[in-house]
């Protein structure tokens, strides 16, 4: 078997190889995830004749606040059985069968398939999602945190580059074409990205091969004191629990902001400006497909020989997205109709953080150096703005409007702001996490830091299912206005508790 080293002799762009290809299969599986996910409510609340379920809304958004707990709070299970049963890897291979299975599941159209589908998407994200954060951090060396903090920025915009052509792909399938072949297409990729990392498992080494078992000197592999490591479990505890109040402010995207963009947003273009948008959407599609082919590329040439296979199965998805682009892109050229899809603007969120984050990553390293819970209050800060441009935006709209027509305006705003807050926290929370969390517990620390996530999604969909009533008694923008003040005073707590934070994580930063 390859040592560790002999793993990451060829470094693609600085880092070990080994990253690109974790990049690329975490693409596939957001990918699904993010598919999936932007037509689950859409789907849900569309009337029967047009293929849909006809539930209302409220029932459409708990549900998707139970799947998303679900799907987040089984992470704790997988990373626990990684760390203990199965190692990183194998989690990783096993989940993504499952994963691919579900959404075969999904694309039945049966009811009894779909809650099938949705019980084995649960399983297959927990076996999967905490274990592919763990083998990024352990690519790196214990001394290497600058690195590791770039690769995890990197790594998020491969999540963010399969959120954004799921949501793109999968949304305007579902959409526009069948509900069935946008949930199968998110599981088509995920069948081909499994491959891809399976065939891909020696440029790991014995990284993730069996239970944690790394080189002293890398990541994680440092035993410190029995206070020092508990004080640093305390400090990611905390740090998770305040991702909770983030998440379930920002996940209103998949909910109540998409319900926004539905019923509540001008999305028909006429004109002239039907023709910019298809541009600037053109544009927004082809630009970041372009740079990750030439990411590919790179990968490619200097990995082809040693992992032919997983490259095929690489190269082979680029190659469908390549053609599924260019027919949604040539569909859309040839018809008169002009309306945004409500699930495009989801896709926002990904292109802004694959845009920003190698912005954001050079501010933290060679201009602003805050510590993490700085960072960290940063991010709410800048989630309540971006919830504070939808609440002034919606001010117009009376008290128990079921539609209104704003402007796009506010939402692509909103969309931004929430974008830069989350890049102050959730790349830096992963990468804390691997600093902080001894060897023997990295995949269970991962899992409780998407526990908080799962809380989150619930609340998140708790919340947002209110937004009938809320704006029925109040107005929609007070209803956006909740979620303007939480975050800022959430932030401030933060800020307060700011010397405590750095003595629990004795000398990380
Ligand atoms: N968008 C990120 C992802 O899907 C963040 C998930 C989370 O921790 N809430 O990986």
């Amino acid at each position: 078997m390859k040592t560790y080293s002999d793993a990451v002799q060829t470094p693609v762009m600085g880092h070990p190889e080994g990253l690109f290809f974790l990049f690329f299969t975490e693409m596939w599986e957001r990918f699904s995830y993010y598919g999936m996910r932007s037509l689950l409510v859409l789907f849900l609340v569309t009337t029967t004749a047009k293929g849909g379920w006809g539930w209302d809304r409220a029932d459409a958004l708990n549900l998707y606040g139970s799947y998303t707990f679900w799907v987040y709070v089984t992470s704790i299970v997988g990373g626990y059985l990684a760390d203990r049963v199965l190692g990183a890897r194998r989690a990783v291979v096993i989940g993504s069968l499952i994963i691919s299975a579900g959404h075969l599941c999904l694309a039945m159209d049966k009811p009894a398939f779909f809650y099938a589908g949705l019980a084995l998407l649960v399983a297959g994200t927990g076996l999967f999602k905490p274990n592919m954060s763990t083998i990024v951090g352990q690519l790196y060396g214990k001394n290497d945190n600058v690195k590791r903090d770039a690769a995890y920025t990197l790594f998020y915009m491969g999540v963010n580059a399969g959120a954004f052509f799921g949501m793109a792909l999968c949304g305007y399938i579902g959409e526009k074409i069948s509900w069935s072949y946008g949930f199968g297409l998110a599981g088509f990729f995920m069948i081909l990205g499994g491959f891809q990392f399976y065939f891909a498992q020696g440029v790991f080494g014995r990284i993730g091969a069996v239970l944690n078992i790394r080189p002293a000197g890398f990541a994680g592999a440092q035993e410190d004191h029995a206070h020092v490591v508990r004080d640093r479990l305390i400090a990611i505890g905390v740090f998770s629990v305040f991702t909770i109040f983030f998440w379930m402010a920002f996940e209103q995207a998949g909910g109540s902001m998409t319900i926004f963009a539905k019923d509540y947003t001008d999305r028909s273009l006429a004109g002239s400006s039907a023709l910019i948008f298809k541009i600037v959407n053109t544009l927004l599609l082809v630009v970041p497909t372009m740079v990750l082919t030439l990411v590919l590329s790179v990968l490619s040439r200097s990995t082809i020989k040693r992992y032919p296979l997983s490259n095929l199965f690489l190269v082979s998805s680029f190659v469908l997205i390549w053609g599924l682009l260019i027919w949604m892109l040539g569909r859309e050229f040839s018809t008169d109709e002009t309306e945004i899809p409500a699930s495009w603007f989801g896709i926002l969120n990904s292109f802004f953080i694959i845009i920003l984050a190698p912005a954001f990553s050079s501010v933290w390293q060679n201009y602003w150096k805050p510590s993490g819970p700085i960072k960290f209050a940063t991010g709410l800060m800048l989630l309540g703005l971006g919830f504070g441009v939808l609440a002034f935006g919606t001010m117009g709209i009376p008290s128990g409007a079921k539609t209104a027509s704003v402007s796009m305006v506010w939402l692509v705003l909103a969309y931004l702001f929430h974008t830069m807050g989350e890049l102050c926290i959730s790349p830096v929370g992963l990468s804390y996490i691997s600093k902080l969390a001894p060897d023997r517990l990295l995949g269970m620390m991962f899992g409780v830091w998407f526990i908080m996530t799962a809380i989150a999604n619930k609340l998140a969909g708790m919340s947002g299912s209110m937004i009938d009533t809320f704006s029925a008694t109040y107005s929609l923008s007070t209803f956006f206005l909740v979620f303007t003040f939480l975050p800022f005073l959430v932030a401030l707590l933060l800020i307060a508790l700011n010397k405590w934070m750095l003595g629990k994580m004795h000398g990380v930063f």
